[in-house]
């Protein structure tokens, strides 16, 4: 058998993604600085992504599957002793929640204040079911009255304190999140976002990173993760068609190697479509980036 059928052969056994990931061949271990606390992949996935009808129903599955957390919506304002109800039965936790809406960086204060009120009632939330935090976009493209550059980031900042103080005492924080220039023009790059972290200064905000959006908008996913440093508390999984990882030629290699550079203690988690059946998709994907950890 030729080395060109021995590695179909592969293909249909393990799956395209595995064997995508030994076709790239050894490589060098990601070493990291002394005192850097040892990362794990942790890995979550949407609520909307899982099969099944109810919560307790897909927590279960998602553990059997190999899932530590799960990513909820905004649905979770006036449900949380439901959702506790339901955590208390799994080993599962709550990743993030996505998303509290904008925009607000607008000219619009009524807008401005509907956003911030919103965004604290699902960080009260948040932090009753031990969420590592609730994700916000600064604006997307077209939304109106839209602040731009320097005046954009001096309201924002402005905002992300008060935020920030309110998700301090929810014991949660707001991540926010770059998009590509497609969606955002405003915050694209995991190091810009770290930035605005740093000058609004409180234990309150943090941010994420999307490995879709981040194969469009930034030179390197490690480097961009280590820019990203202590203030990244999320990370969203996708490959670059925006299907489950593994289902084509994107590589999650790189970017872990930042995720261990940081020491990551957060979740990983789906953000995708998903081509193919779910229930025998969803556990390949564990094993694929298992995988691609154990490489990086
Ligand atoms: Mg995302």
């Amino acid at each position: 058998m030729s080395d060109r059928r021995a590695f179909l052969k592969g293909v249909s056994v393990a799956g395209a993604g595995v064997a995508m990931a030994s076709a790239a061949g050894a490589a060098t271990k990601v070493a990291v600085l002394d005192g850097t606390p040892a990362a794990a992949l942790k890995m979550s996935s949407q609520q909307g992504i899982i099969p099944g009808g109810s919560l307790p129903e897909k927590l279960a599955k998602m553990e059997k599957w190999g899932y530590d957390g799960i990513e909820l919506d905004a649905g979770i304002v006036g449900r949380v002793e439901e959702i506790q109800k339901a955590l208390a039965n799994s080993k599962l936790k709550v990743s993030a929640i996505c998303a509290a809406d904008g925009p607000y960086i607008v000219t619009d204060e009524a807008q401005r204040k509907r956003a911030m009120d919103n965004a604290k009632r699902i960080l009260d939330a948040a932090g009753q079911l031990g969420s590592t935090g609730v994700i916000m976009v600064p604006a997307f493209n077209g939304a109106q009255g839209q602040l731009l550059a320097g005046e954009a980031r001096k309201l924002l900042i402005d905002m992300l304190r008060e935020l920030g103080a309110h998700a301090v005492q929810a014991k949660s924080r707001m991540l926010l999140e770059p998009l590509n220039r497609g969606e955002a023009y405003f915050l694209r790059q995991l190091g810009d976002a770290a930035s605005i972290c740093r000058d609004v200064d409180s234990p309150g905000i943090g941010l994420m990173g999307d490995f879709y959006h981040m194969r469009i908008e930034e030179n390197s996913d490690m480097g961009a993760f280590i820019s990203a440093g202590k203030y990244l508390h999320h990370v969203h999984l996708a490959s670059w068609q925006r299907n489950q990882p593994g289902s084509d030629q994107r590589s999650f290699v790189d970017g872990f190697r930042g995720l261990k550079w940081i020491g990551y203690q957060d979740y990983c988690s789906l953000e995708c479509g998903i081509k193919g059946d779910r229930e025998v998709e969803l556990p390949k994907i564990v094993t694929f980036l298992r995988g691609q950890w154990e490489e990086a």
